[in-house]
């Protein structure tokens, strides 16, 4: 299949397409946020029935303010929310947040995360190459995966931030520079000690690109993106941005 990539893209697309129909057919996992029955090609590929894919787009569009800095929804602040004025600098420059994660669409996550539907890693994998596009470019650049706690991919049973990474890198640079030692589950911890647990966490294992994108799934506190570009930049990376498929 990779192969396939490289020499035929066209090709491994459509052959790639014919997997998920038929997965469709004999292992229908349906519509990730209303159940439909998937009958199209596109749906299939994506996971998701038309109508509903055309309802995330549009909700996506009109996810209402967010922090210019976090990528936070805004309730009654302007341009910058409350955390990121009291919390001082923050060393990512700016982080995209895609979807909303309220109501049904917490749905979407879940699917993907805990039911690994894979097809919904297709339409995010879209979703995230329209964004970086909108980036400011720089000749050296490239998509960093935030790396798992150690041990959280064996409870979890798979890497979803990687599993993005692998289909993204069919269409851009990804380098996964970062590795994340052993520390203690955030969960339960505010942003200060989430920072305080991370740092030092994360080390930086090869030269990071001038501008780095940093991916992950969920972001709750931004605190671990903030670890994560702090590193990036001690490390020589000029501009880190943060891509998260999520806000909680
Ligand atoms: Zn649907
Ligand atoms: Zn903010």
């Amino acid at each position: 299949m990779n192969l396939l990539q490289k020499r035929c893209p066209w090709a491994a697309r459509r052959l790639g397409a014919a997997i998920f129909f038929l997965r469709e057919y004999f292992f229908p996992f349906g519509c990730a946020l209303c159940g439909a029955s998937l009958i199209t090609a596109d749906e299939t590929w994506y996971g998701l029935c038309c109508a509903c894919r055309e309802e995330i787009d549009a909700a996506a569009g009109r996810a209402g303010e967010r922090c210019d800095l976090c990528g936070k929804p805004l309730i009654s602040e302007h341009g910058r929310c409350l955390s990121c004025r009291n919390g001082g600098e923050r060393a990512f420059d700016r982080v995209t947040v895609l979807f909303p994660y309220t109501g049904k669409y917490r749905k979407l996550l879940k699917a993907y995360k805990f039911s690994k539907n894979l097809a919904l890693g297709h339409y995010f994998a879209e979703k995230i190459e329209e964004v970086v596009k909108d980036l400011p470019g720089e000749p050296d650049w490239a998509i960093v995966p935030v790396p798992p706690r150690p041990g959280k991919i064996k409870k979890a049973g798979w890497d979803q931030v990687e599993y993005l990474a692998r289909l993204l890198e069919k269409e851009m640079p990804v380098l996964r520079c970062l590795k994340r030692l052993p520390s203690k589950v955030q969960k339960e911890l505010n942003r200060e000690d989430r920072m305080n647990n991370l740092r030092g966490r994360i080390v930086v294992k090869q030269k990071p690109p001038e501008t780095a994108i940093l991916l992950d799934d969920v972001m709750t506190t931004g605190s671990t993106m903030d670890v994560c570009a702090a590193a990036l930049k001690e490390s020589g990376a000029k501009q880190v941005y943060g891509l998260c498929l999520f806000y909680d």
